[in-house]
């Protein structure tokens, strides 16, 4: 009410309009828990004194242990590591923690540099660039490559960076059902008559874009189909690989090493370094032509200062991890683990009776509680017996579709994973969750 002075439009949108009877008031709670650790496999939340978010927190901050089953701390990466934390210190005391510059104002270091040319070989590419934010990667790369008179064919279910920037290109945009070569070829078909005169191609180009696993679904993306599908239409394809990266493929090259698709047939590769790599920013890979174009025009590299130099160390030096450039084999172990904790987890949950979303191999898995009411009573319960989940819902999904997103680690011990497991269980009977339970 206080930003809405009268006479004046609103100014602030309440982000209670989005709920009927003020339901986001009443479960604020479960939404910007405060922690006060690293988000490792286990986690210090901070106790509130209520459940309303705008009353004060206990000081001194009183907190409480948690299993932690929300984190994309995908390979574990988010807790002190032997190879990358020492190097990350190391780089905080020669570079400092920012640039306080832009990447052409002289905010690039010799890590940028370095990462560039790591990222590229790590996803098999000619060139790379990276971003101090992963949505910035996103939103401020799609308008570099196209706008008005252009085509966006854009997944139903692409992360809100990816609408944030196909809006803000002034391109047209087109949505095609979730994870649907068919639907997409319709739609292309729909836009191009093939064969037929300029007249009824009239897009100036046309860029399909893809996720490799979806954020709140833990899908694989069916990129096989949608390349060919692509090619015959002479679109473009643009892959956010934000949560399959150093998540999924043998050697954690992401979803096309998954699936067995070429990095070549891939015209533009976006990823971020927030989940596998316990890191942050973004990258985009294409060709050498691609990648000078964006460095000579993207805002976000341009406009924005740099990404910080120990926050590069610590991708660098866990995609060498990854890699082996270690020295040993822990990153081929992380991989292993991460594919076997995800595996088991989402084997078990769906023998409790739990419907849970998500391809093998994927370490996210939504468990669905589809009524939005049933948010606070799963996420409260399960904090009540330590374990701190993850609860999404609308605007980030279909108002009735709320469900608890889960990410597995490879960090997650076998004992992690059968308490996890205890209490969801437990909770999901409370609730009454179970919908496959006979
Ligand atoms: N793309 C996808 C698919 C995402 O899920 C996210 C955020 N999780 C982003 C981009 C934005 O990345 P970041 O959080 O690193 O800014």
């Amino acid at each position: 009410k206080d930003a809405n002075p009268p006479g004046y439009a609103p100014l602030c949108r309440s982000y209670e309009d989005f709920y009927a009877r003020r339901l986001y008031h009443r479960i604020q709670d479960c939404f910007n828990r405060p922690i006060a650790s690293a988000p490792e496999s286990w986690i210090d939340v901070i106790e509130r004194e209520s459940s309303d978010n705008n009353k004060t927190l206990h000081r001194p901050f009183k907190t409480r242990r948690c299993l932690n089953l929300g984190s994309y701390n995908y390979l574990g990466f988010a807790a002190a590591d032997e190879y990358c934390t020492p190097r990350v210190i190391e780089s905080l005391e020669k570079y400092g923690a920012s640039t306080c510059a832009s990447r052409v104002d002289g905010g690039t270091t010799s890590l940028h540099v370095e990462l560039e040319e790591l990222v590229a070989r790590f996803v098999g590419k000619p060139d790379a660039m990276v971003y101090g934010m992963g949505f910035a990667t996103n939103s401020t790369t799609l308008p570099g490559l196209i706008g008005k008179g252009g085509l966006i064919i854009s997944d139903s279910l692409n992360h809100a960076s990816i609408i944030f920037g196909a809006r803000s290109s002034g391109s047209k945009v087109k949505v095609f059902q979730h994870n649907s070569p068919q639907h997409l070829e319709e739609v292309l078909r729909e836009n191009i008559a093939e064969g037929q005169p300029r007249t009824h191609r009239p897009w100036k180009k046309i860029i399909v874009v893809v996720e490799g696993i979806y954020s709140m679904e833990g899908e694989i993306c069916r990129l096989k189909e949608i390349v060919q599908v692509c090619k015959a239409y002479k679109a473009y394809v643009y892959l956010d690989e934000a949560h399959s990266i150093g998540a999924i493929g043998k050697t954690g090259r992401g979803v096309c090493e998954h699936l067995g698709v070429d990095p070549a047939d891939i015209d533009v590769m976006m990823g971020t370094f927030t989940k596998s790599f316990g890191s942050s920013g973004g990258y985009i890979a294409g060709s050498k032509d691609l990648i000078a174009y964006l460095k000579s025009i993207s805002p976000g590299h341009m406009y924005a200062t740099a990404m910080s130099p120990p926050v590069a160390q610590q991708v660098i030096s866990a995609m060498k991890v990854i890699i082996g450039e270690d020295g040993t084999d822990r990153g081929a172990r992380k991989l292993a683990q991460v594919r076997e904790n995800s595996n088991y987890f989402r084997q078990e949950l769906r023998k409790m009776g739990f419907e849970v979303l998500g391809d093998r191999d994927s370490p996210v898995m939504p468990i669905m509680l589809y009524n939005p009411a049933k948010i606070p009573a799963f996420s409260r319960e399960c904090l009540r017996r330590n374990v701190a989940v993850v609860t999404v819902a609308f605007p980030a999904t279909p108002l009735l579709l709320a469900r608890a997103r889960i990410c597995i680690s490879a960090s997650h011990t076998k004992e992690d994973l059968e308490q996890a497991l205890e209490v969801i269980s437990e909770v999901g009977d409370l609730v009454h969750i179970k919908y496959f339970k006979h």
